[in-house]
This record gives structure tokens, sequence and C-alpha cells, in this order.
């Protein structure tokens, strides 16, 4: 039950937020240095690229 750990202090319209910058967070992303499709975000804020293998830092949820 992971809505639980938000507690009732939060509505409901920040959990949807949340659902939406999760999952931003874990579709793939452009890596700006080859171009290709292939970054994931290893950490909040940290991202890698499986294609040149190049780790960088971005946004906590997108780059
Ligand atoms: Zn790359």
């Amino acid at each position: 039950m992971p809505a639980k750990q938000y507690g009732p202090r939060y509505g409901r319209r920040v959990r949807k937020q949340v659902d939406r910058f999760e999952r931003s967070a874990r579709a793939k992303h452009k890596c700006p240095y080859c171009n290709k499709e292939s970054v994931k975000r290893v950490a909040v804020g940290i991202w890698n690229c499986r294609s040149c293998q190049m780790t960088f830092t971005g946004g906590a949820y997108t780059l």
C-alpha cells in the first residue's frame, strides 16, 4: 500500500501529480550526446544513457 506513506495530509490532487511525474521519470528520454532514446533515470537527478554509457545529472523527474 504505497499510498499510505503520503498520509492524509496530502490531497488526491498532489498524489495525482506525483503519479504523473513518476511515470515521466520511468519513461525513456533522449540522450543529449548521442540523440538516442536510451536514457534512463538511475537515481533522482542522475541519468544514464545505455547507448553511449554517459552518466549525467538532470532534473529529478525529467531531463
Ligand atoms: Zn547517449
